[in-house]
């Protein structure tokens, strides 16, 4: 094939002309180009053979290998979409999505055989296979490929869904995202190859990394990027600090992490020591960063190009991104936002009317391009809610643009505090208390009073060997920094705060005891 617009011709692509390039890189071994062509193509007569029809999803349960994207890819090549499901998930959240989906199949890793089996029954009639080895009698994918009669592959478009991830629920419940091949390759072309983007290029040579969770777009979305530019993907089940600093010792050169996930990573004491030379750009997102661990993560990295990515499982990932240029080891403004549109990227300010507002003015960011999904699955009500007849998406998000046309998150719209009527982000305050010598989480929280309507409290987790936080110290320690009215009235120290499985701190089960009852304007 000449043209790559899809998993399947991208793969053949390289199969013809560097077969023996390593394509997958996991714990099970390495699967060259020529390999993973003969073995898609496999899959995807399998899957046809045995009934998928085009449009028809597939969950996996599992955690990220080389096998799931193998399988992403078969499912595509097959007109299928794969839906990937958290492996953190309980039964029933599980079942939510099996249902949501209507998938006839689902693959799951041994691990998760008893949940899998266990959702299966609560959302009805699903096949359940798993993906290797022997666990609560389930058939195994060799066992089911070499019992299926091959059926013959469909054409495919890339206008049609090839991936289905739901959003992280970090607000409500999640929703299917449905994302097409055009999605997820449209954007290449024109970024790559081109100087002030050469933190994105990556090439046959090159190594990049799958580590974050498969069922979000930051984990899925490093498949088709890798394949579509013949580099080698090193896949890590799950993130843990020495298994990524393992790839980093084998020489990678690219890899996208959570701000957690960084945090974890920079001051992980073998990180100290490692190497981190053959790094040529760092990327991440997906939730607010501290310029504190900005900062540090440049000093343990200097050479690599840093870039930070905007973006929702809406869009297929970044639609924004404060580029290298602006980064610097000091720290500077700049570093406090989100940067600029990616290009073919339309990004504005909208009020509550969704009319736009002039630069200075906080808002909701709309965005419209080519890598808006195709809408949520089965959910046109939500879908319309989301995305308006011009094509413009609503993210939810609350920002400002400047006179330069860069964007600087305040925070979720839903998460907005107003107390005394000044509107408070909670980021913000964050931001401020992060560098508490004590804090290692922060968290920060409207709850209802009455005076105030509601007033401003500080959730926070120590560091580990500095002992009990002293809820005082926290308080002034923002007064030094913060505005008064945003200065939390009150702090609560709790071990741990709670994250979902992208890394992202879940304000409204915080909130959630102070409001039993009450109505807060937004949930
Ligand atoms: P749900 O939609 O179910 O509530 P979610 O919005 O957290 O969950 P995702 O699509 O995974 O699900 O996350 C997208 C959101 O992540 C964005 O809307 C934004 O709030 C946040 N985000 C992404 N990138 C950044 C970034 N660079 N800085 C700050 N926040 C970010
Ligand atoms: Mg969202």
């Amino acid at each position: 094939p000449e043209i790559r617009r899809c998993m399947g011709s991208s793969i053949a692509y390289w199969a013809e002309r560097l077969p023996d390039n390593i394509a997958l890189d996991d714990a099970a071994g390495v699967v060259t180009y020529a390999e993973l062509d003969r073995i898609v193509t496999d899959y995807a007569r399998a899957l046809v053979g045995s009934g998928i029809k085009k449009g028809d999803r597939i969950c996996w349960l599992g955690k990220n290998s080389a096998l799931y994207f193998t399988l992403f890819a078969a499912a595509s090549r097959a007109g299928a979409v794969i839906a990937p499901i958290g492996w953190r998930l309980a039964a029933p959240e599980v079942a939510y999505v099996l249902k949501d989906t209507q998938a006839p199949l689902l693959i799951c890793e041994p691990e998760f055989a008893q949940i899998a089996q266990d959702a299966a029954a609560q959302a009805g009639t699903v096949k359940t296979i798993l993906a290797a080895g022997e666990a609560n009698g389930l058939m195994a994918l060799d066992e089911w490929l070499v019992k299926t009669q091959p059926g013959e592959l469909p054409e495919t478009d890339p206008v049609e869904g090839v991936l289905q991830l739901y959003t992280s629920g970090t607000t409500g419940n999640p929703k299917g995202a449905v994302l097409t091949s055009d999605n997820l390759f449209k954007l290449r072309p024109l970024v790559e190859n081109k100087p002030e983007h050469a933190w994105i290029d990556i090439g046959p040579d090159d190594s990049t990394l799958a580590v974050m969770p498969c069922a979000h777009i930051a984990g899925s979305g490093i498949g088709p990027i890798a394949f579509y530019n013949g580099a080698t993907m090193m896949v890590i089940p799950e993130f843990h600090p020495d298994s990524v600093l393992d790839c980093v010792d084998k020489g990678l050169n690219q890899f996208f992490l959570v701000p957690t996930a960084l945090q974890m990573l920079v001051n992980w004491p073998r990180a100290q020591e490692t190497d981190f030379s053959s790094v040529r750009s760092v990327t991440y997102g997906a939730a607010p960063i501290p310029l504190e661990l900005l900062r540090q993560c440049i000093q343990t990295m200097p050479q690599a190009l840093f870039c930070q990515q905007y973006g929702m499982t809406e869009t297929t990932g970044m639609v924004c991104i404060l580029p290298p240029e602006d980064h610097d080891p000091e720290g500077n403004e700049r570093m406090r936002g989100i940067g600029v549109p990616l290009p073919s990227v339309e990004m504005k300010i909208v009020d509550e009317n969704r009319q736009e507002v002039p630069p200075g003015t906080i808002g909701e960011i709309a965005t419209r391009s080519g890598l808006n999904m195709l809408h949520y699955f089965n959910n046109p009500e939500k879908t319309t809610e989301t995305v308006d007849a011009d094509g413009w998406l609503y993210t939810g998000d609350a920002a400002i643009m400047d006179e330069d046309g860069y964007f600087y998150i305040k925070d979720r719209v839903k998460d907005m505090i107003i107390s005394g009527g000044e509107n408070v982000y909670p980021a913000e305050v964050e931001n401020a208390i992060f560098g508490h010598p004590q804090v290692n989480e922060v968290a920060v929280i409207g709850i209802p009073d009455e005076k105030w309507g509601e007033a401003v409290k500080a959730v926070v987790s120590p560091k580990p060997d500095t002992g009990d936080i002293d809820a005082d110290s926290v308080i002034s320690w923002a007064r030094e920094r913060i505005a008064g009215f945003k200065v939390p009235k009150s702090v609560d120290v709790i071990p741990e705060l709670p994250r979902n499985a992208s890394g992202k701190i879940l304000r409204r089960e915080l909130r959630a005891p102070y409001w039993e009852g009450k109505e807060r304007g937004v949930n």
